[in-house]
């Protein structure tokens, strides 16, 4: 097949232990899966789990051992981080169960789903998209990935987010309202899953503001960290 010019680079993301890249096909993020996090964004009860999408080459690979240098994006004056989860697909499928979702998991990784939070608060007053808000260059710095033959499936741990070596948000992964299996089958009701996609599982309490010059260390138990400067 002829291109009418060349295709652009496939994102890759680093995986602990290889120098083998995960190819990305898709990004998808769910809203407000931590209640204290829920609460501060307004939540009010129990909801279904709810989806967003960044595009695949928003996913900025930080090798184990290194910083990543994330541009402040354009646009905003209130750069939020939410450190979070990330499960990486290994295989295609559709209509899955939670009892079947394990066997979906390539592996995980330490993400973090940067928001220009004051696009976001605009799209929710108007009752217009996020994908400004969420899908932009660089907005989601994400470490290695650590295959689930290595960590064996995730349920708990701790996952937190240091900003300049202060404590900015500290929870564990079993606060989740909806469990890693639950998000897989959820999404795979909407979506034709295939491998190489990401989700992003939700973020927990403590969502703040970040300026150029912050540095940012992100861990979940098992994972390791994730360190982003920003530049
Ligand atoms: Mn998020």
């Amino acid at each position: 097949m002829d291109l009418v010019f060349p295709a652009q680079k496939q994102t890759t993301v680093a995986v602990d232990g290889t120098n083998a890249e995960f190819p990305v096909h898709r990004i998808y993020c769910v809203g407000r899966n931590y209640v204290e996090h829920a609460k501060e964004m307004g939540w009010t009860g129990r909801e279904a789990p709810f989806f967003f999408m960044k595009p695949a080459d928003a996913a900025m690979s930080v090798p184990a051992g290194t910083i990543g240098e994330m541009p402040y994006p354009p646009m905003t004056k209130n750069l939020h981080h939410e450190i979070e989860l990330v499960v990486a697909i290994g295989k295609d499928g559709k209509d899955i169960t939670v009892e079947e979702a394990p066997k979906y998991v390539w592996g995980y990784a330490v993400g973090l789903d940067m928001t220009r939070r004051d696009l976001q608060a605009e799209a929710k007053d108007q009752g217009r998209p996020w994908c400004t808000a969420k899908g932009f260059d660089f907005s989601a710095p994400i470490g290695p990935i650590h295959p689930v033959s290595a960590t064996q499936w995730i349920a708990h741990g701790a996952i937190g987010l240091n900003v300049n070596g202060k404590a900015r948000q500290n929870s564990d992964v079993n606060k989740l309202i909806w469990n890693v299996a639950e998000v897989i089958s959820c999404l795979s009701h909407l979506y034709t899953l295939k491998a190489g996609d990401l989700i992003f599982t939700g973020t927990p309490e403590g969502v703040a503001a970040v300026v150029p010059g912050d540095l940012l260390e992100g861990e979940i138990e098992g994972l390791g960290e994730l360190k982003v400067k920003l530049i």
